[in-house]
């Protein structure tokens, strides 16, 4: 049966999905880098996670949607080079050199939204990454890889689901950067 009770709720969170070729490189690009203990997140499951909502009611989602829709922000490229490991909740990560601008901005822009429309966020600054490996014992054995550009040209709602041989992060729905207008000049 396809039918669902209209209450169910749902994992989700607004993120940047690497295409599968990026998702190939990155695992390989790291690979040598994070031997040891710890789960391997699989590269298809690998993202940059812009906004975590956690459990929503399904008939929610329009409204998420309607909010993703409504953002122009213009696309960017991040070059992802930095290791990293965080103790507490045992992550080795990958980040960008640096932050553009227009990632901040997509990022704030989607928790400004979110709080105005009843979804809290969490109220950490906004660290991106992408998460390598969970329950890792310890740090990366370097602290840089070569860079890998990632041309990010869309953002997308995702559901996580459990499922029995782990997390599995699938796109509900994609929204496309919206390049620069130039200015008009009727005002
Ligand atoms: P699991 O929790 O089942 O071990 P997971 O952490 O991969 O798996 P989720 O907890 O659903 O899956 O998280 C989805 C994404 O959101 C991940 O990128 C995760 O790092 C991020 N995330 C989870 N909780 C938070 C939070 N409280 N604040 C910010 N990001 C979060
Ligand atoms: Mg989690």
């Amino acid at each position: 049966m396809s039918a669902r009770p209209a209450g169910r709720r749902r994992r989700l969170f607004f993120g940047l999905p690497l295409d599968a070729s990026l998702q190939a490189a990155v695992g390989t690009a790291v690979r040598p880098h994070v031997r040891g203990r710890g789960r391997r997140v699989p590269p298809e499951n690998l993202h940059l996670t812009l906004a975590f909502l956690g459990a929503v009611a399904e008939d929610r989602i329009p409204q998420l949607a309607a909010l993703a829709a409504g953002i122009a922000v213009a696309p960017f490229t991040l070059e992802l080079t930095r290791l990293g490991y965080w103790a507490r909740p045992r992550v080795i990560w990958l980040a960008p050199a640096s932050v553009p601008p227009a990632l901040a901005e997509l990022a704030a822009a989607l928790r400004e939204r979110l709080e105005g429309a009843g979804f809290p966020c969490d109220a950490r600054p906004f660290a991106p990454h992408v998460t390598l490996v969970r329950k890792a014992g310890r740090g990366p054995a370097v602290e840089a890889i070569p860079p890998l550009s990632w041309p990010v040209d869309r953002f997308c709602l995702f559901e996580s689901r459990t499922e029995p041989d782990g997390a599995r992060y699938v796109p509900l729905a994609c929204w496309p950067l919206t390049p620069a207008r130039e200015e008009e000049g009727d005002d």
